[in-house]
């Protein structure tokens, strides 16, 4: 899955049934991040939103799709 393209399921309990890019997805000029995980990260919390994500394990959707994404959104 990409935020790009799907909303996980932890963004549709936030937002609900909604198409894809994902409202989460923030662009930092080298990476996209998730505004949702970085809330949880700020707040001191355990990190159960990132781990169920599998935050920081490699993202498997095709790099030149990303690439054209963040692009765009500079
Ligand atoms: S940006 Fe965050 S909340 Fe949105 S789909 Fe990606 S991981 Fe889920």
């Amino acid at each position: 899955m990409c935020c790009a393209e799907e909303v996980c399921g932890i963004g549709k309990m936030v937002y609900g049934e909604i198409e894809g890019p994902c409202p989460s997805m923030r662009f930092d000029g080298l990476k996209f991040r998730c505004g949702i995980v970085e809330a949880e990260a700020s707040s001191g919390l355990e990190p159960k939103i990132a781990t169920a994500l599998a935050i920081g394990k490699g993202c498997y959707s095709e790099r030149i799709a990303v690439e054209e994404l963040a692009e765009g959104l500079q």
